[in-house]
């Protein structure tokens, strides 16, 4: 089965939906392929309060319910499959869709996001799924933990920068590093090491997530050196402990970081493969918000425009 489009969109977090919105309204009758994981990592988030333009707020799931319809409303064509394998080393760029359907694209636009890493402990799975304490985004969630206590998990300079956020909101915070030493640039060590509600522990562990079968209380350690066992009381837990971007079947033709984001153009979405442009955060590791993901969806969608026109000219 074969089929030509025009403008091809990886993904359904809010850098592919405003993709596909902008990429709508041009004409280039996008068809957006959602992934495994329609609406993306905001799925998992349950109160989005720092997207402009929800002064009351949003649930995550909504917000894409949300994106989704006005990227619908302008005729986006939204399809349910994975894409598997894809070839750009040809003028017209070639995907497998579920390993079984090719598509060949004029120009693709990736927004397939990154994912938080998590622990994988059965507690913290179980808190995660009941929005009941447990996180992987400070910014998105720490607000919600005003005046309490939490812990974050990690020791690089992820952790030291949420750790560092939450402490302006939260009574108290825990890191627990599994080392003895931080993996985090020296400034961001000095910065929690110099703030005085951030208490550092070594060599330590998470054993266990504690909680009242609805939200987290605390936090079962161990320490890895003296293997002595305690518990912690905290009623937020956030992992920081690294992101993985979604573009494990780019690596053959783009050029990626050494973690494996997409490397673009300096202000632009553009990749080293002419027609492939790239947004949202599978080529970025430092902003990871919904709205500088949707700000990059726009301008590859714009770059894609641009791309087209001068090749139809
Ligand atoms: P890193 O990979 O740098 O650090 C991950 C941290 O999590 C490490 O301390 C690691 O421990 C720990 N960790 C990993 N897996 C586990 C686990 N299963 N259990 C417990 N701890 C674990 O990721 P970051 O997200 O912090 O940073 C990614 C990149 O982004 C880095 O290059 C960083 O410099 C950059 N960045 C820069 C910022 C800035 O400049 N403001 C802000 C944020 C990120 P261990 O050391 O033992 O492996």
């Amino acid at each position: 089965m074969f089929e030509h489009c025009k403008c091809l969109i990886i993904g359904s977090g809010p850098a592919g939906y405003t993709a596909a919105i902008y990429a709508s309204r041009a004409n280039m009758k996008p068809v957006l392929y959602q992934g495994n994981e329609p609406g993306g990592q905001l799925t998992t988030t349950n109160d989005v309060e720092n997207f402009p333009g929800y002064p009351n707020g949003i649930t995550g799931p909504e917000m894409m319910n949300e994106l989704k319809k006005q990227a619908q409303r302008f005729g986006t064509d939204i399809r349910n499959g994975w894409i598997t394998k894809v070839d750009f080393s040809g003028k017209k760029h070639k995907v497998w869709i579920n390993d079984n359907k090719i598509l060949t694209c004029d120009t693709v636009i990736i927004s397939t996001g990154a994912s938080a890493k998590y622990l994988g402990i059965e507690s913290e799975q179980k808190y995660l799924k009941l929005g009941g304490g447990v996180s992987a985004c400070a910014v998105c969630d720490g607000f919600f933990y005003k005046n309490q206590e939490v812990v974050v998990v990690g020791g690089g300079d992820s952790a030291c920068e949420e750790a560092h956020y939450l402490s302006k909101l939260c009574k108290k915070v825990t890191m627990l590093i599994r080392k003895n030493n931080f993996r985090a640039s020296k400034i961001m060590i000095d910065r929690v090491k110099k703030t005085k509600n951030i208490e550092i522990l070594f060599n330590t562990e998470t054993l266990e997530v504690l909680g009242d079968e609805s939200l987290v209380t605390g936090v079962k350690i161990k320490n890895n050196s003296t293997k002595e066992i305690s518990q912690i009381q905290a009623t937020g837990f956030f992992l920081a402990i690294g992101h993985q971007p979604n573009t494990d079947i780019f690596k053959k033709y783009l050029n990626l970081d050494k973690t494996g984001y997409i490397i673009n153009e300096l202000g632009s979405t553009k990749t080293n493969v002419p027609g492939v442009f790239v947004s949202g955060d599978a080529s970025d590791n430092v902003y990871r918000q919904a709205v500088t993901a949707a700000g990059t969806g726009c301008m590859a969608a714009l770059d894609a425009e641009k791309y087209l026109s001068e090749l139809e000219n």
